[in-house]
């Protein structure tokens, strides 16, 4: 039964923020949700008995305390529930399966290769039907998250624009999946969604800070006061320009702009190279091209620093993942620039981030958000 949250009716609306408090918090018990719901115990203890009836909330045992008690932890029951996380990037699409506790359940990448739409509906939606049913044998799924590149319109709805796919028709890619499926769905911007997977695992505490992707295009994301910078179009930092005279040209269709040198599809126009996997196969050659992509980089990043405050710099993807060297090269154009900075800017490589298990992670806090569908008893 699917049946809006009536925020007049306080018993629902105490059911809503109970259950998106222990989602978002992942392990908590009730004298914390009491303290930081502002709800009394009794309808704390009622909601939980509720939540703990349907499934969607497990009771666990912690360690023990110093009088031999033993702590019960409240957390989101990833045995039952789960959720579908999906990246489209460029190259390759990444599915990832998890329970609603965050546990891993399987993972799938496909290439996408001919970038047509005809292909992007076939891959997508094959990708899609097979995990779903996989998952349904063993668990409800509560929500699916999409990540992908490009402008987001009406309320995480609509993907506009995928650059790389030259017939690309706008797709309400929510209404799409959510009548095809009966699942709620959240799109996402994939720089967003990797910030989740680094935010619910690292709980940096508040602190502004940037994350960077970089792929085949690349992602900018700040998060600021715990919550990112939200936008429709996304912040264009993979088009900002570093380089005016006798710029590189850019897939969009400027020049000298941050993604003709520092993404992998501008390494790859510069080498002549076919694929990145060809020129990451010719070391001294790819390390030139590193130095370049590095050093254009950390130029972008300190002006980005000039314009927001942030602490912390979260590197990700492909071509940083490719090679430390690129690291050393932003790092040191960075730290030249900044010296006279008041307040230190760590840079920090994270290998691993995925924009799919974050796309996941995103929406399941969604699905249980304000005003959202709550159907998963
Ligand atoms: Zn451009």
């Amino acid at each position: 039964m699917n049946c809006y949250i009536d925020n007049h009716n306080p018993k629902q609306k105490s059911y809503q923020e109970v259950t998106e408090y222990i989602i978002r918090k992942r392990k908590t018990n009730r004298r914390e949700i009491e303290a930081e719901t502002g709800y009394s115990w009794g309808t704390v203890s009622s909601v939980v008995s509720l939540l703990l009836d349907s499934g969607l909330v497990e009771e666990i045992d912690g360690e023990s305390n110093p009088h031999g008690r033993k702590a019960r932890w409240l957390v989101p029951n990833g045995k039952k529930f789960a959720a579908i996380g999906i990246d489209l990037n460029s190259d390759v699409f990444t599915l990832t399966a998890l329970g609603i506790d965050g546990s891993l359940l399987f993972e799938d990448k496909r290439k996408f290769e001919k970038k047509t739409m005809s292909e992007f509906n076939l891959l997508f939606y094959s990708m899609l039907d097979e995990a779903i049913s996989k998952t349904e044998k063993e668990r409800k799924i509560v929500s699916i998250g999409v990540s992908c590149q490009g402008a987001i319109c009406d309320d995480h709805s609509i993907f506009t624009n995928f650059s790389f796919v030259e017939d690309w028709k706008a797709t309400d890619i929510k209404k799409e999946l959510e009548n095809r499926y009966k699942i709620f769905t959240f799109v996402e911007h994939d720089t967003h969604c990797v910030a989740e997977d680094y935010v619910t695992d690292n709980k940096p505490n508040g602190d502004n800070f940037l994350i960077v992707r970089v792929v085949s295009g690349i992602g900018f994301s700040i998060y600021s006061h715990g919550k990112f910078f939200e936008r429709i179009a996304p912040v264009d930092f993979g088009h900002t320009v570093v380089e005016h005279v006798n710029g590189e040209p850019c897939h969009c269709g400027a020049t000298g702009c941050l993604e003709a040198y520092s993404s992998s599809t501008g390494i790859i126009r510069r080498s002549g190279a076919k694929t990145f996997e060809e020129i990451k196969r010719n070391p001294s050659k790819f390390e030139s091209y590193l130095n370049d992509a590095g050093y254009y980089l950390g130029l972008a990043l300190v002006n980005a620093r000039r314009l927001f405050d942030f602490r912390t710099i979260v590197l990700t993807g492909d071509v940083i993942e490719a090679d430390a060297k690129i690291i050393d090269s932003i790092k040191r154009f960075f730290d030249e620039r900044n010296r006279n900075l008041m307040e230190e800017v760590k840079i920090v490589f994270l290998p691993g981030l995925s924009a799919s298990s974050g796309a996941a992670k995103l929406s399941i806090v969604e699905r249980f958000a304000s005003n959202n569908l709550l159907n998963a008893e």
